[in-house]
């Protein structure tokens, strides 16, 4: 097989690289949204084969502008986010198994979590976050993500190190965004209709996957008990360490 034959040779080429890893690992997406759509592809494109998605949610005209995956004909016939996203995805990866979950991410426990060797959080709201955090917590690593309008976080929680929750409490998530965005207006997370772009979604999500590719190659430094917010206006990202709370009732 010549070297462009092979759909995986130029990243075979980054130093340390295992495809075999990457390909054999198990996945879990949670959120067939903006976020869940542009990880997936990512994925995809690396090589995974099995990926899982879940959402209970249906397609609808306004996930267009930054869901590549889906059609105005999926918003018109309803189409389940996580059908739509599975059927679609499989083009990039022919070898791929892409298996979707209809079901409220709040109904799964630990034992489903702890078959995957990653799980991407996706997510709109802090509830389903907090669930997906305190049932991976110690079992497997989880990818959070989130957007708003220009802005974007993410963190990786992987035990020991702190978690969801030892930094992000119900009463000071929206404070934290207010701290860190340096745009001057308080952000509230919970609301389901918040601005949203292409551009920072694609960000967030590339960076999520590339905190998949150092856990599963176990190179470079994750963001383990960090979280990483990514300002578009200024094009500023900055790190920041959480403390583990000896109170936090996930540990
Ligand atoms: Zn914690």
């Amino acid at each position: 097989m010549g070297i462009d034959d092979d759909i995986h040779d130029r990243q075979k080429r980054v130093a340390g690289w295992n495809q075999e890893k990457i390909a054999g690992a198990k996945v879990c997406l949670i959120g067939a949204g903006a976020l869940g759509n542009e990880v997936a592809k990512n994925l995809l494109q690396l090589g995974v084969c099995q990926l899982t998605v879940v959402d209970f949610d249906t397609v609808v005209k306004a996930n267009l502008n930054r869901c590549l995956f889906f059609t105005q004909s999926d918003a018109e016939n309803k189409v389940l986010k996580a059908e739509a996203l599975a059927r679609a995805a499989k083009k990039l990866n022919l070898s791929a198994i892409v298996t979707p979950v209809i079901k409220n991410v709040e109904t799964l426990d630990d034992k489903f979590f702890s078959d995957f060797d990653a799980v991407f959080g996706c997510l709109d709201n802090l509830g389903a976050r907090l669930h997906v955090n305190a049932n991976c917590y110690g079992k497997v690593a989880l990818i959070d993500g989130g957007t708003r309008g220009f802005l974007g976080k993410l963190q990786v929680v992987q035990a020991p190190a702190a978690c969801l929750e030892c930094g992000v409490s119900k009463q000071d998530y929206g404070l934290l965004w207010k701290k860190y965005s340096c745009v001057g207006e308080m952000l509230d997370i919970l609301d389901p209709k918040m601005p949203a772009l292409p551009t920072t979604t694609s960000i967030i999500a590339g960076m999520q996957v590339n905190e998949f590719i150092k856990l599963i190659l176990k190179t470079g430094t994750t963001l383990a008990g960090k979280y990483a917010f990514y300002n578009g206006l200024s094009g500023q990202t900055n790190v920041f360490t959480i403390e583990k709370r000896s109170n936090c009732p996930v540990h």
